[in-house]
C-alpha cells in the first residue's frame, strides 16, 4: 500500500516527514508520518494529533504505542499523524500565527488556500483515500483540567453503519463519559460552527471517525497519556487489529447535551469542583473574589456532569469556567 506516495510492504515500518509548506526563512513546513503495516491483511486506523498546535497528551501516547507495537502482532496498518498543525504546534498554541485560523474548520482544505487550509487539503486528501477508521485527539486547552473523554457525532451525511461504528468504537476506547452530539440539535458550544472539522469531513466519507479529548492542554498529563494508549490498544483489538482481551464492559455515561458556564464577573475564581463531579440542582460550582470581598457566587440551575473546569484562576467576565454535560444517561 502508499502511504503519501510511499510504498510500504507487509511489516514494514515507515517514518518520514511529509512536506506541507514553506516558510519565508528558506525552511520547509513538514508533518512526521509513522507507519506500520502488519504482516497480515487487517483495516487501517489512521490516528491523528495537534490539529490545534497546543494539545499533546495523545502525540506522546501515539508516539509511545507505535515504538511498542510490533509488526508480526498486528493485522492491518496504523497510519499516525501526530502533529497535523506544525506552525501552531512550535508556537504553543491552538492556531498558527501564520493566519491564525481553527485548522479544525478547514477541512477538506483548499491547495490554493491559507497555510491551514493548504494543510489541511494535504492530509485529507490522503487520509480519506486510505483510512478504514479515524480517532482525531485533542485535550481543553491550557487553561482548563478535564477528565478525558470521548466526543462521537451523529453526523446526517453519514450512513447509519458509520454512526452506529464511530460511536461504538468511542464507548470501547473505554473512558467513563462519552459525549454523542447529534449534529442537529448541537449549539452552545466551541467553536460554534461544526463545519470543517475533520472528525465531521470523515463520517461524511463513511469513515468511523471519534474524537478522543485527552485531559488539558499546553503540557503532559502522565494519566491523560495512559488513558489514550490504553484507548488506542481497545479500539485496535476490537477492530480484530491485535490480540487483546476488551476489558470487561463497564457502565458508560452517554452525555447528550452540554454547555460552558461562564463568569458573570471579573476577578480570582474558586472553583468549588473538579472534573469528573456531579453537581446537583442548586449546588455550588464557584466563588468570584476580588481582594476586598467574595464577587459573586456561581450554582448549578440544574443536574451537572463536570468534563472540564477552570485551571487558571483569572477570570472576566464571558470567560468560561467549567464545560459540563446537562444531560446524560447510564449504559453499558
Ligand atoms: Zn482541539
Amino acid at each position: 500500500m502508499k502511504i503519501f506516495n510511499h510504498e510500504i510492504q507487509p511489516g514494514e515500518r515507515f517514518c518520514d516527514y511529509i512536506k506541507v509548506g514553506e516558510l519565508a526563512c528558506f525552511s520547509d513546513i513538514r508533518i512526521p508520518v509513522m507507519v506500520l503495516r502488519g504482516k497480515q491483511a487487517g483495516p487501517t486506523l489512521w490516528l491523528t494529533g495537534a490539529v490545534h498546535g497546543d494539545e499533546l497528551n495523545g502525540l506522546w501516547a501515539m508516539r509511545r504505542f507505535f515504538w511498542e507495537l510490533a509488526a508480526d502482532k498486528l493485522q492491518g496498518t496504523l497510519v499516525i499523524t501526530p502533529i497535523l498543525n506544525p506552525i501552531a504546534f512550535w508556537g504553543r498554541s491552538k492556531v498558527s500565527m501564520l493566519d491564525q485560523l481553527d485548522m479544525d474548520q478547514q477541512f477538506p482544505g483548499n491547495p490554493q488556500g491559507l497555510y491551514s487550509e493548504r494543510v489541511a487539503h494535504v492530509i485529507f486528501s490522503e487520509l480519506k483515500e486510505k483510512a478504514g477508521y479515524v480517532i482525531d485527539f485533542h485535550t481543553l486547552n491550557h487553561l482548563f483540567s478535564a477528565t478525558p473523554y470521548t466526543v462521537s457525532k451523529l453526523v446526517a451525511e453519514a450512513n447509519d453503519k458509520t454512526n452506529e461504528e464511530a460511536f461504538r468504537l468511542a464507548k470501547i476506547f473505554g473512558v467513563y463519559p462519552n459525549c454523542r452530539v447529534d449534529l442537529k440539535t448541537a449549539g452552545g458550544e466551541l467553536p460554534g460552527t461544526t463545519s470543517g472539522a475533520l472528525d465531521i469531513l470523515c463520517m461524511q466519507h463513511n469513515i468511523p471517525c471519534f474524537m478522543a479529548e485527552m485531559g488539558g492542554g499546553g503540557r503532559w498529563e502522565e494519566s491523560s497519556i495512559q488513558v489514550a494508549y490504553q484507548g488506542i490498544e481497545n479500539v485496535m483489538a476490537a477492530l480484530g487489529m491485535i490480540a487483546k482481551d476488551l476489558p470487561v464492559s463497564e457502565k458508560k455515561l452517554i452525555i447528550t447535551k452540554r454547555k460552558f458556564l461562564r463568569s458573570d464577573y471579573g476577578g480570582l475564581v474558586r472553583m468549588a469542583v473538579k472534573p469528573g463531579d456531579f453537581v446537583p440542582a442548586g449546588g455550588l460550582i464557584a466563588t468570584i473574589y476580588d481582594f476586598f470581598k467574595e464577587v459573586g457566587h456561581v450554582h448549578a440551575e440544574q443536574d451537572m456532569f463536570m468534563i472540564a473546569t477552570c485551571f487558571n484562576p483569572v477570570v472576566s467576565s464571558g470567560d468560561r469556567l467549567a464545560f459540563v454535560g446537562c444531560e446524560w444517561h447510564e449504559t453499558k
